[in-house]
Parts: C-alpha cells; structure tokens; sequence
C-alpha cells in the first residue's frame, strides 16, 4: 500500500475520548504515524508489537500493511477505543491490557513500535525503551529532543545500536509543556535501533 493510502486511512482514527495527561496520552499525527510504519513494512518486518498502543494508530497501520500486530496498552479506555478503531478498520490486533514495565513476553518480534512517554524525569519512557529492545530486534520509537546520549547508553546495555534517526515537529496539547497556547509545534525525534548481531558485526 502506498504511504499516502496509509495516512489517508490512519487519519480516520479515532482519538483519545479524555486523554489523560498522567500516561501523556496523545495521539502520533497519522503522518508520522504512516511513516513510522511504512519504514517498518518496508524493511521486512512481519511480526510487530505496538507499546503503549493508545487509540492503537501504529498497531492498526501496522496490520492494514499487512504486518501481524500485537499492541499493549495499561488504561482500560483507550483500549477500548483501539478496539473500535480496529474494528472500523477491519484488522485483527491482538490487544493486551498490561503496564509495559512488567510486561512478560513470551515471544520475540520483529519490531517494536512506539511512541512512549517523554517524561525523563520519570522511568516511564526508558523502561519502554528497555522492553522493546528486548523483545524485538528493531525498535522505532519517537523520543524528545535531547534524547540521544541516554538512548545509546540504553543501546549499550541491550545490545542494541542505532541506525537511523530522523526529526520531525508534532503538535503536543498545551498541557504537557506549554500553557499559553492551545497547541504547540514541538520537536522529536524518530529513532530506529537493532540489535547487534552476535559476532558484534
Ligand atoms: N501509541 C499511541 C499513543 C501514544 S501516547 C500513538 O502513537 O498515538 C502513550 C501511550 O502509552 C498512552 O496511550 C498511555 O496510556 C500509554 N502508557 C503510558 N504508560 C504506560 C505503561 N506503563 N504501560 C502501558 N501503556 C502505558
């Protein structure tokens, strides 16, 4: 399917009903979110699990190309809206209710997708981070400005490397950074890791 289809079709998500600003629940723009997946199809990646699924936009992109999506959310709500949307979308996700930090996998994938939390003065995101790259063998994942020095330390110890990274601006609700305006352009990035092959090559 071609990119510009897959937004189009990711742009009928249907967003957070009261998004909770304590799990930062904001929806990835369906550009982003199109080629976040489009460049995971594109490599070859057949088995993937969307972290922290949301509305399940990333989840549901993923299975619309085709890929089989596994997608783990803890708030009871969003998943239910996930649900629709993929239901409207007519794919098969396999959703999961559980917190991502203790989450126990009991298979490996392909790629992880996400767009975790920023808080860097919580754990939250890291341990996304930490639990994608051990369960898959490439990450693609959406991190704040500033994020590089801390996701290679996490690389080191995952035996992971990064291998491609890309910026990009999203619109996050006032409510996570600014307070003056209704919404606001902010940077990140988009980082794609994998993990290193045995023999360290
Ligand atoms: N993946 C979606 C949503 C991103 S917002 C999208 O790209 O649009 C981050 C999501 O992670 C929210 O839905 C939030 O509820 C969820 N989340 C936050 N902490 C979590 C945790 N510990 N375990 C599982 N999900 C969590």
């Amino acid at each position: 399917m071609k990119k510009s289809e897959l937004k189009q079709k990711l742009s009928r998500i249907e967003a957070f009903n009261s998004p909770k600003v304590e799990l930062e629940q904001y929806e990835t723009p369906p550009q982003l979110a199109a080629d976040i997946v489009h460049s995971c199809y594109m490599q070859g990646n057949e088995k993937v699990i969307d972290l922290g699924t949301g509305t399940g936009i990333l989840a549901i992109g993923a299975a619309i190309s085709g890929m089989k999506a596994k997608a783990v959310e803890i708030d009871s709500q969003a998943l239910k809206t996930a649900q629709k949307n993929a239901e409207a979308s007519s794919v098969e996700i396999d959703f999961v209710q559980k917190d991502v930090t203790n989450y126990q996998s009991e298979e490996d994938f392909d790629a992880a997708l996400m767009n975790p939390p920023f808080n860097i003065q919580s754990n939250e995101g890291l341990n996304f981070w930490k639990k994608a790259m051990e369960i898959s063998d490439t990450v693609y994942g959406v991190a704040g400005k500033g994020f590089r020095p801390r996701l290679k330390r996490l690389c080191n110890e995952y035996n992971h490397e990064i291998v491609a990274s890309e910026a990009y601006t999203i619109g996050l609700p006032a409510s996570y950074e600014f307070h003056t305006e209704a919404s606001r352009e902010t940077p990140v990035d988009v980082y794609i890791t994998r993990r290193r092959s045995k023999n360290g090559t």
